[in-house]
């Protein structure tokens, strides 16, 4: 069947493999010659891409709940929004969640995805207490900080290069309230928003939009939102989305012109102020609308999201908004966000600073843009974030990522063929 992430871009024929026991998935990796374990394709670019392709999503079962301890166990094909929605009946949660809540934790553990509150909880690798991983030969291993931790190290943050996950433990956090207290500020330019940030940086949640359209003194103006838990509770059930894009917009529908509006509407319509909103209304906006990716058009859309170190980071998010306003070119959402400490997982995206994360709409135009702000990011000792990456070069991931080198001789060590390869670790050279 034909599979994308969730760019649209690119699209690829797969053949995809469903399997709901070991047995099945142990065959499935040694009848194919290269393979990668996927969940719900909500990475954007091709890391869970690849001509045989292992779903996770008939592993998802709960296996183990021990409400005292705070730890669950649970199939890698379970998703975030069917683990939250049983954990609030214990008034529980997990530590760390993105911008969905359709992702699996498989797809969570491989990309050691963050949250808003990556300045004050790290990312969601350092909860995750043990993994079940089957590796290219069929063997399952047991993997954790204090058994064969190698393997543990590597396959967190490791984009499903090192086997398939086939369950894992989470340590888990209180749920304190079922609703959010939203503090928002607007800031007039980028040099306030990060201001802002700062006398913010040590509340609970925060996450700004930015408009990399405005120019002059309104130059990176954005709007930062502050969320600070309430100690209420009621039952928490996440929801479906309410609303369907049927169909792919046309291509040409997010022009310069009409992103500018958007973005001066969104910067208008939010006041600073303090409400009170519900937990997914304030985690995940997005999930209302379902197929939002279809307003990009069937050509697709990529994501670039890059994390600097702190002290480059205003002078080179400056940078960056002006050479996309050399190029003509805007984001029609645009993600800031405070980044803490890195870990030790030796893929993982996060470093101490600030992430961005802008949607484009594809085009041969955007490619070269995003070539452009490759050598700004390089310059500053940033990188890219492998989990929404569709065209990185091999160059800048090996100048960027700094422990490759560890890390493919582990996964040489559980994986001498080079079994587990998506189109991703082709393009940027994570062979054995
Ligand atoms: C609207 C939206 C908002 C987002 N917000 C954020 C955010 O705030 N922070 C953030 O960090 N990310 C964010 N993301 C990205 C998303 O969290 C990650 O891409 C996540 O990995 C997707 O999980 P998935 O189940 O869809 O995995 P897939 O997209 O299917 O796979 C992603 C990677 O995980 C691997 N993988 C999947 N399952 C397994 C398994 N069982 N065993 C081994 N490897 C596996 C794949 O090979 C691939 O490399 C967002 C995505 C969207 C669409």
């Amino acid at each position: 069947m034909y599979i994308s992430g969730w760019g649209n871009f690119p699209r690829i024929h797969s053949k995809v493999y469903r399997h709901w026991s070991i047995n099945q998935v142990q065959s499935a990796i040694s009848n194919s010659s290269e393979i990668i374990p996927t969940g719900l394709l909500r990475s954007y670019g091709d890391s869970a891409l690849n001509s045989a392709t292992l779903s996770a999503l008939s592993l998802n079962k709960i296996l183990n709940f021990d409400q005292s301890n705070k730890t669950i166990t649970c199939e890698s094909g379970v998703s975030f929004m069917e683990l939250i929605n049983f954990l609030s009946r214990y008034n529980l949660t997990l530590p760390v969640t993105p911008g969905t809540k359709f992702i699996t934790i498989g797809g969570a553990i491989a990309s050691d995805i963050h949250g808003k509150n990556h300045h004050r909880s790290g990312s969601f690798g350092s909860w995750v207490q043990s993994i079940r991983i089957i590796s290219a030969d069929g063997t399952i291993h047991n993997c954790s900080h204090t058994e064969e931790i190698d393997l543990f190290r590597a396959t967190i943050g490791g984009m499903g290069l090192t086997g398939m996950i086939l369950d894992a433990t989470i340590r888990l956090v209180p749920l304190k309230s079922t609703s959010i207290e939203q503090i928002t500020f607007r800031a007039n330019d980028l040099k306030n928003l990060f201001d802002l940030f700062e006398q913010n940086k040590d509340a609970e949640y925060s996450v700004s939009w930015l408009d990399t359209n405005s120019t002059s003194d309104k130059f990176g103006r954005g709007v930062l939102f502050v969320g600070k838990e309430i100690n209420e509770n009621q039952e928490l059930i996440l929801s479906e989305p309410k609303l369907n894009i049927p169909f792919y917009f046309p291509n040409k529908t997010l022009n310069k012109l009409s992103v500018s509006l958007l973005n001066n509407l969104y910067y208008r319509v939010n006041n600073s102020g303090r409400k009170q909103v519900a937990f997914d209304e304030f985690f995940y906006p997005l999930d209302v609308l379902n197929n939002w990716n279809r307003g990009y058009g069937k050509n697709g859309f990529i994501q670039y999201q890059f994390v600097v170190p702190k002290e480059f980071s205003y002078q080179t998010i400056t940078k960056v908004l002006k050479t996309m306003h050399q190029f003509g070119i805007s984001s029609f959402l645009t993600v800031l966000k405070l980044m803490g400490k890195s870990n030790d997982f030796l893929l993982s995206f996060p470093m101490e600073g600030y992430t961005l994360a802008m949607d484009i709409p594809l085009s041969n135009a955007t490619l070269e843009l995003a070539k452009k702000i490759d050598e700004i990011i390089i310059d500053n000792g940033g990188r890219l974030y492998l989990t929404k990456d569709a065209r990185m070069s091999e160059e800048m991931f090996w100048k960027t990522y700094t422990k490759i080198e560890d890390f493919i001789e582990i996964k040489s060590k559980y994986d001498p063929n080079n079994k587990f390869q998506s189109l991703q670790s082709k393009r940027l050279g994570v062979g054995v």
